[in-house]
């Protein structure tokens, strides 16, 4: 585990760790993969970053090779033919666990029974504004 920052309070690092136990599924040199013990959907599971991060854009680049593969693997193996991949940044985005995670939610059918609801609050502008939005965001990555 070089390289690899962990925060002793969490409880994501702890499993890490082996510290508390957990239903693993893969492991690589920056990720572990395990199942969710409060799932909303049968085979709800997540994978993480090995390294303590709080949100996303905290996570180093070289950290984050993993973990888009690993999220794949899980999906074709499980076979679910719909399912969500969900990533939470920030209380009021849902998020309760202060170490980046990736869930991989079956979806089984379109019901709320099972599997993530979605809010989707879509906003109702105009071309004009969609461009001012657009150029403000481009210019920040420039
Ligand atoms: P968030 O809302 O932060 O995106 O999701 C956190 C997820 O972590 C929840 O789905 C919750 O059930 C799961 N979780 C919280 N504590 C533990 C734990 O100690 N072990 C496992 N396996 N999952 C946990
Ligand atoms: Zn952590």
């Amino acid at each position: 585990m070089s390289n690899i920052k962990t925060l002793a309070s969490c409880i994501f690092c702890k499993i890490v760790k082996g510290e508390i136990p957990s239903f693993k599924l893969m492991e690589t040199d920056s990720i572990l993969a395990f199942m969710d013990i409060g799932p909303i959907a049968r085979g709800h599971c997540l994978v993480i970053p090995k390294y303590h991060a709080e949100k996303l854009a905290d996570l180093p680049e070289d950290q984050m090779a993993d973990i888009l593969p690993a999220l794949a693997k899980i999906a074709k193996a499980a076979g679910n033919e719909d399912y969500n991949i969900l990533q939470n940044n920030g209380r009021p985005a849902h998020q309760q666990v202060d170490h980046v995670h990736f869930h991989y939610i079956p979806k089984p059918s379109a019901d709320d029974k099972e599997g993530l609801g979605v809010g989707w609050p879509a906003q109702n502008l105009s071309m004009d504004e969609i461009k001012k939005i657009y150029e403000e965001v481009k210019g920040k990555l420039e």
